[in-house]
Order: structure tokens, then C-alpha cells, then sequence
């Protein structure tokens, strides 16, 4: 049976596509942005996360701990990342909750079952959206929860880092109805220095995807020190004209811009997980300087939304 790897399936988001959708976010991802709103999306394996504030100091998940990974401290039990099988035991025995497994295997008509306990709230207008995380390296599950949806009358989306083979995406267009695509930068070397990869096939799938007739959204987390200068903004917003022109030509529609500013909400969920957070040290940008990169972006004719 097919399976895919959840991290969460998060209901009433309202900035992950048109109107109130719930949102499949799927684990693993081939980027490592250092800012990542979703770092528990990053490891394409199940993780442990740890909620020590939460935790009441009963010891039941050292006693469930045959491996090691969960011993006493002196300020309450300690927990071993680098001895830990991701059993499970541990979770199963903490009433407190201060333990949660991250990633769960589900099958598409489980997937299914929550996302439709929500239909009466899309009205026509919301609907599912597949994230992550990069649902392209799921791409079988993904293109099954979207034939799903799309049997369900849903309205699908997709959000993509667009850094996968064509072929593959390609083959879910047909299923989707808004392609989001997060493009970080224009610039292949900083590209790659901010987010662990180059864009170079990003770039060539979203020429690819000019040609296409897909409604699409590319999606730019406006992030300090990476991309929050009226010149980076604007050589994304150039290759958005780029894109326009193209399908203007074709009297398809033109893509449109939206600029995310960046948030630390997700501090929290590094501590959680035992990652470092990089952008610990990160504002968000003041609303006078969205203002601005905003305005840069629309000079070249394209729409532009920040939220
Ligand atoms: S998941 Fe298993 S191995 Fe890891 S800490 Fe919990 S009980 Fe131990
Ligand atoms: S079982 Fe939960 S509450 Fe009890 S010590 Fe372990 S983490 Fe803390």
C-alpha cells in the first residue's frame, strides 16, 4: 500500500492558497534554507521532539527507554538524539506530552479521511494544499492525495521549491489548480549559500513552467541578510516580468508575486528537535521596508501581494 511520510496536516490555514484550506505538510527536503520556518519538515526520516517545559519529571519515558536515549539528569531526564531508534515506547508513555513523534505513515484514504472533514468549510473557494517540507520528494504519494482531492471536487494546491526534475512535476500539474513556487533568490551562488543548493534547476523548471498555463504563485520569504535589498527583490521580480511576457504573449495567465515576510516562530521547534537555529538573530523586516520592496517589485508591471 502507498504511504507517505506527514509531518502535520494542519487545519483552517489561510495563507497557503485561496480561502480556508487544510494543508498536508510531508516531511524531508532537498533545500536547508537556514531560516526554515519548518524544520521539522527538513529530515525526511520520523523524528522525536522534546517539550521539556512541558515535562513533570516522572521518569515513565526513562523506564520505557531500552536503548539508552532516555536517562535521568540532574534537572530531569536527559534525551540521547544520537542513541534513540525513534521507537516510540517514550511517546507512548508520557501523559504530559512532552514528547511528540514527528512524522507519521499514512495511507492516501487516511490522508483523505482528515482533509474532508473540513469540506464544509471550503465553500467552493478553499480547499487542500500539499507542503512541506518538498512534497516533490514524496512525488507518488503527492500526485495520489491530489487525484484524490481532485475526485472530491477539491481545489488543490501545491507549494514546491520547484527543485526536482520536471518529469516529475510536471506529471502533477494536471492535479493541481495553484502551483506556489518559494523562489529564496535569483542568484545561483547565494542561492546556494543561503539555502544549500543552486537555483540553477529552479530556474529552468520556472522557464518550463512560463510555457505552461498553470496558475501560478512564486512565493519569496523576504528574509535579513539573504534577500531584503530592493535590488534582490527586483532581480526576482524581473524574472516574474520574464515569466509575464511570456504567457501574456499566449494570453495565459501571468504569474503573480507574493513577499512573506520573514517570522521567528519557529524557535521553539528548533530547540525541539536539537537543530540549530541560524536565523535566531533575525528581525522581522519593519513594515516600511516591505512597503518599499514591494514597490520595487511593482515597477515591473507584475502583482504583487505581502502578508
Ligand atoms: S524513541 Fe525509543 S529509543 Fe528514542 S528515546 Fe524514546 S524510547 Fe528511547
Ligand atoms: S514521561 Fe513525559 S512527563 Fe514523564 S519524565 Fe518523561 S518526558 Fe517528563
Amino acid at each position: 500500500v502507498l504511504t507517505g511520510l506527514v509531518s502535520s496536516i494542519q487545519r483552517f490555514c489561510l495563507h497557503d492558497g485561496p480561502g480556508i484550506r487544510t494543508t498536508l505538510f510531508l516531511k524531508g527536503c532537498p533545500l536547508r534554507c537556514f531560516w526554515c520556518h519548518n524544520p521539522e519538515c527538513l529530515s525526511a526520516q520520523p523524528q522525536v521532539q522534546v517539550f521539556p517545559e512541558r515535562c513533570l519529571g516522572c521518569g515513565a519515558c526513562v523506564a520505557a527507554c531500552d536503548h539508552g536515549a532516555r536517562t535521568r539528569g540532574p534537572a530531569g531526564p536527559v534525551y540521547r538524539r544520537d542513541q534513540c531508534q525513534v521507537c516510540g515506547h517514550c511517546i507512548t508513555e508520557c501523559f504530559a506530552g512532552a514528547l511528540e513523534m514527528v512524522g507519521r505513515r499514512m495511507t492516501v484514504g487516511q490522508v483523505m479521511d482528515e482533509l474532508l472533514r473540513d469540506r464544509a468549510f471550503y465553500r467552493g473557494l478553499g480547499g487542500i494544499t500539499l507542503s512541506g517540507g518538498e512534497p516533490l520528494m514524496q512525488v507518488d504519494f503527492s500526485r495520489a492525495v491530489l487525484a484524490a482531492g481532485r475526485d472530491e471536487g477539491l481545489h488543490t494546491a501545491l507549494e514546491t521549491s520547484a527543485h526536482c526534475l520536471w518529469e516529475d512535476l510536471e506529471c502533477l500539474l494536471p492535479l493541481v489548480d495553484l502551483l506556489m513556487v518559494d523562489l529564496k533568490h535569483a542568484d545561483p551562488e547565494k542561492h546556494r549559500a543561503v539555502a544549500g543548493v543552486t537555483n540553477k534547476r529552479i530556474l529552468e523548471n520556472l522557464q518550463r513552467l512560463a510555457a505552461t498555463d498553470i496558475p501560478l504563485l512564486l512565493r519569496t520569504p523576504v528574509i535579513p541578510t539573504v534577500n531584503d535589498t530592493p535590488e534582490e527583490v527586483g532581480a526576482i521580480a524581473d524574472l516574474v516580468k520574464g515569466m509575464r511576457e511570456n504567457r501574456l504573449q499566449r494570453g495565459a495567465e501571468p504569474p503573480r508575486l507574493e513577499l512573506l515576510p520573514f517570522h521567528r516562530l519557529a524557535s521553539d521547534k528548533y530547540r525541539g528537535l536539537g537543530l540549530t537555529n541560524k536565523s535566531s538573530s533575525l528581525r522581522t523586516p519593519p513594515p516600511e521596508a516591505l512597503h518599499l520592496l514591494v514597490d520595487e517589485a511593482r515597477k515591473r508591471g507584475i502583482e504583487v501581494e505581502c502578508k
